[in-house]
């Protein structure tokens, strides 16, 4: 998939006032640094939409974009900041947490892993939390460039052996670097026929959630 346009749209802490729900949605959390930012901006060609900051756990916002005025890319704050206070971390929780169980368009959710990392507890409490709530979800291994091929593989492969111990079904996965453009062309086509599937669904779907609002 080409992308031709990627615009930002709208920050929200509210998922009741996010743009319409009338377009396939793609959301992406990580731990803080993970490289969020970074990847939101290789897939999307352009180098200043999501901000890459030095300063983790600053932007505590649901941040809209869009993206060949078809779907919407969503960037998350990330989790697993040390330095916010027990409140923020609570009003995080609770942000996130409506906002991933109410977002009727949200198709799945692209949770970063640092592929320098072997697993990490917080991640997989993170994962286990979208299972709680049955949100879809895709893993995205990042910084792929940071060592060597076969360091990234194995952490990726442990990361994926301790899911399944959790887990029946793993989900497709993806190994990227932002800074060698590796990943783009696989996440990109991967959402472009998420996109084809939502357009097929989503009649059926926006139904029954009109049906379960209005009872
Ligand atoms: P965020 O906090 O998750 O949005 O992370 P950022 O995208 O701001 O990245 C955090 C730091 O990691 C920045 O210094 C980036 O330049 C760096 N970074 C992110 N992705 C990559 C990557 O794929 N390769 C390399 N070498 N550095 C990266």
């Amino acid at each position: 998939m080409e992308i031709t346009s990627a615009k930002y749209l709208v920050s929200n802490t509210d998922v009741k006032v996010c743009p319409p729900g009338d377009k396939p949605e793609y959301a992406f959390i990580g731990r803080s640094n993970v490289g969020k930012s970074s990847l939101i901006n290789m897939l999307t060609g352009n180098s200043k939409l999501a901000k890459t900051s030095g300063t983790p756990g600053k932007t505590q916002l649901i941040n809209h974009f869009i993206v060949n005025n078809n779907f919407y890319i969503v960037d998350l704050p990330g989790y697993g900041y040390a330095k916010i206070s027990q409140t923020q971390r609570e009003k995080w929780e609770k942000m996130i947490a409506a906002y991933l169980k109410e977002r009727v368009n949200l198709v799945t959710v692209f949770v970063l892993i640092d592929s320098r990392l072997e697993p990490q507890k917080i991640d997989l409490a993170f994962l286990r939390k979208l299972g709680d709530w049955g949100v879809p979800f895709n893993v995205v291994f990042t910084k792929a460039d940071k060592s060597t091929q076969r360091e990234a593989h194995k952490n990726a492969k442990s990361f994926i052996e301790a899911m399944k111990q959790e887990w029946e079904f793993i989900p497709r996965s993806f190994m990227t670097s932002a800074v060698k453009y590796l990943g783009k062309k696989e996440i990109l086509g991967y959402i472009n026929e998420l996109n084809g599937e939502w357009v097929k669904e989503a009649p059926a779907m926006l139904e029954k959630t009109e049906e379960k609002e209005n009872k």
